[in-house]
């Protein structure tokens, strides 16, 4: 196999934050919403009618008292299943590349949140957002792609109060005002209008800038 040496992309003097969304799959700073994919939908829906045919066919061997590698309905519907389970995987692959490579060609200095994200699966609300957009595979690929073509990635603390800080003024709201359902908010200080993840990604990128002219170290304690 030869390995092959990435130019470096040109500087384009652009900074991102980026958000994962809840309804979307990623926010940016510069008020781009990047929606999850149709498609993935669409095929997951196909997934679950197969699988559901698949265990049908194992109960109608399993009467018959035949073994389901000697069903040959069983295992024709076994193999289908799994080509789409492969669609499923490939697509979602392709998209993260497609994102993330525009990311790393558009921008210079990247930041992201540093996102526990088997803690973060914990939570109920958020587990199926999560899983499904594939945050972790989606950091990875920034994290490679940002050194070969010689950008930077910057992950901040995943403990920082993205969400509740206000982008304009710095005030941050109490515990338990904002709600996982609440898609905007209103500055108490400074009266703006927050858009929950666009505020949270302006924040994110805000908070990169900050520690890298401090040079802190990046995940600190809150
Ligand atoms: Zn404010």
């Amino acid at each position: 196999m030869v390995e092959t040496i990435a130019t470096p992309f040109l500087k384009t003097q652009s900074n991102i934050g980026i958000d994962l969304g809840l309804t979307d799959f990623i926010v940016l700073s510069d008020g781009t919403k990047v929606a999850n994919p149709k498609f993935l939908a669409k095929l997951k829906d196909k997934l679950a009618r197969a699988q559901k045919i698949m265990s049908k066919r194992s109960a109608v061997a399993k009467k018959a008292n035949r073994k389901l590698s000697e069903s040959s309905n069983y295992r024709k519907q076994k193999r289908k299943v799994a080509k789409i389970h492969e669609k499923i995987s490939n697509s979602r692959k392709d998209f993260l590349h497609k994102q993330s490579f525009n990311i790393v060609k558009s921008h210079d200095i990247i930041v992201i949140e540093d996102l526990n994200v088997s803690g973060m699966l914990k939570n109920h609300k958020l587990a199926k957002a999560i899983s499904d957009s594939s945050w972790s595979t989606f950091t990875t690929m920034l994290d490679y792609k940002a050194d070969w073509y010689g950008k930077q990635l910057i992950k901040v603390d995943r403990w920082f109060p993205s969400s509740k800080t206000c982008s304009v003024c710095g005030y941050v709201l109490g515990k338990d005002e904002l709600k996982l359902s609440d898609r905007s908010w209103n500055c108490p200080s400074c009266k703006s209008e927050n858009d929950r993840d666009l505020n949270a990604s302006v924040n994110i990128l805000n908070e990169g800038l900050r520690c890298l002219t401090l040079k802190e170290p990046l995940v600190q304690g809150s």
